[in-house]
């Protein structure tokens, strides 16, 4: 792994402490059904309405495996870089909770689906690189909902069976700004193949976050404690902070850490500790005798490694390579596959470097303000194409460009149509900017004579002026060059 150049220190006295992250993600599978069942596994319905027997653990009841879940996890772990295991088995993890009606979670331990992989991280100061440890599917719990009655705590089952993935990184993350990167990196990884929506408003996307300290430099790593789930980045990035700087106080006491397990709580942004850490023999976990080892043949893995589409790291090196765009452009571009497909639209008829700076400075811009992903752009990848070239062949200036602009985005009007109605086009004629220019020069006998007299920086002035005056629609160029001719 690259050196870290951006380690988040803490600094207590003489000692200064190194802060260590892994993360256990856990992304639910895009799938129109559960993992064991074929309930439904759509967001938002009707408490308990998608809950099958399977999925309510009635006595007898058998699960039975999706094969488009494990498509689903495959596709994933290739895209994390990783070893496909051909056999792996799923395990009962044996623990009581009023949502989980088995009593169990079917998990996979011993042998997940997908081994040791690596995701790269674009900082600032370089890449990094962040090991997977490995990525198994599971099925969801259901969800306790503690604040709809006052007595009773009730139970939506509808999340119950729904397959999980848990991808567990090694602990190499040294910052908040590595943590933002990594997730956002998943997440974008996931999405471009299609096995992960990454909402996290939805819970699509939560993280059991582990974080210990150490003295800076020393090579052991400190005794961690997991918080779990979390469902948002910045919750993350407070849950860390405050940990971390927990366990640096205790550590200065004199006192050791204790591996726990512990819950952001995010209206007093601070941890708590939940239960002292269980080992795996706490869960008594044995192969699930209703389930066979998932044994995968090759053509089966063959077949989904042929639909892998190109992935952000590719296409970013792709973007570099063949349109001559810079790591950072590339990088912003490539992060979400609806933006880079937008931006290959718009450059198959315009000019590269004119539509990159115009995506990723007004559009984003646009987009942001209004709050909006770029599939809802209210400019359409044909129209900014059409803005390009009006601006591109000289018919509109820069400036009058983004006055189309903004009429452009009430309503997605092409651009064409805006300047020809509005009369925008830019004015070239050389004999009309003269008269603009005589005119202007006459108006200001007295700025004429200073220049004259050695006050070049008035020559902005003039431009301006006659700017104004065309209203401006005079093409800047030819202004300055039939101004520079007639002041001196
Ligand atoms: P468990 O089932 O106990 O949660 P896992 O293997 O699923 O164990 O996950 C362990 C997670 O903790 C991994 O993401 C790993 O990177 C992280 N981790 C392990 N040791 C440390 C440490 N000393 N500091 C921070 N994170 C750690
Ligand atoms: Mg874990």
């Amino acid at each position: 792994m690259n050196k870290n150049k951006d380690q988040y220190l803490i600094t207590r006295g003489k000692n200064t402490y190194e802060v260590v992250i892994g993360l256990e993600v856990h992304a639910q599978v895009l799938s129109n059904s559960k993992l064991f069942s074929s309930s439904p596994t759509k967001f938002g319905a009707e408490p308990n309405t998608q809950v099958s027997l399977v999925d309510a653990a009635f006595p007898g009841m058998l699960p039975v495996i999706n094969e488009y879940c494990i498509k689903q996890a495959v596709k994933t772990g290739i895209g994390l870089k990783a070893k496909i295991n051909h056999r792996s088995i799923f395990d009962r993890k044996n623990y009581f909770y009023a949502d989980l009606p088995q009593g169990y979670q079917i998990s996979q331990y011993k042998h997940p689906i997908v081994g040791e992989g690596k995701v790269v991280l674009d900082m600032p100061y370089g890449q990094i690189e962040v090991g997977i440890e490995r990525l198994h599917l599971e099925q969801d719990a259901g969800k306790s909902i503690h604040d709809m009655d006052p007595e009773n705590t009730l139970v939506d089952l509808n999340r119950s069976g729904v397959a999980l993935m848990e991808i567990v990184s090694k602990p190499d993350l040294r910052s908040l700004d590595e943590v933002n990167a990594y997730v956002k990196k998943l997440r974008s990884i996931m999405r471009y193949l299609n096995t992960c929506d990454g909402n996290m408003q939805e819970g699509s996307l939560r993280a059991d976050v582990n974080v210990s300290v150490k003295k800076k430099d020393s090579k052991k790593l400190g005794t961690r404690c997991e918080i779990k789930n979390v469902n948002s980045i910045k919750f993350m990035q407070l849950a860390i902070d405050y940990e971390a700087n927990r366990q640096v106080d205790l550590i200065e006491e004199g006192k050791s850490i204790d591996q726990e397990t512990r819950l952001f709580d995010t209206k007093k942004n601070m941890t708590r500790s939940m239960r002292s850490k269980e080992d795996a023999h706490d869960y008594r976990y044995f192969p699930d005798p209703d389930l066979l080892p998932l044994d995968l043949q090759d053509d089966f893995i063959a077949k989904i490694k042929a639909e892998i589409p190109e992935l952000p790291d590719e296409k970013k090196k792709r973007f570099i390579d063949k349109f001559n765009l810079s790591p950072y452009e590339a990088n912003i571009i490539v992060s979400d596959k609806e933006t880079s497909e937008y931006f290959e639209q718009v450059i198959k008829n315009s000019d590269i470097k004119l539509a990159t700076n115009w995506i990723t400075g007004e559009l984003f811009a646009l987009l942001n303000e209004k709050d909006l992903e770029i599939n809802k752009s209210p400019i359409s990848a044909e129209n900014l194409s059409k803005l390009m070239n009006l601006i591109k062949d000289g018919t509109i200036s820069g400036k009058i460009a983004k006055s189309v602009f903004e009429l452009m985005a009430d309503g997605n009007k092409d651009p064409v149509t805006i300047v020809n109605e509005k009369g925008l086009k830019q004015q070239s004629d050389p004999k009309e900017l003269e008269k603009l220019i005589d005119k202007v020069i006459n108006d200001n006998p007295d700025k004429v004579k200073e220049y004259k007299s050695g006050k070049e920086k008035l020559f902005g002035f003039f431009v301006g002026q006659v700017m104004k005056v065309s209203g401006g629609k005079a093409n800047p160029q030819l202004v300055n060059e039939i101004l520079k001719k007639k002041l001196n």
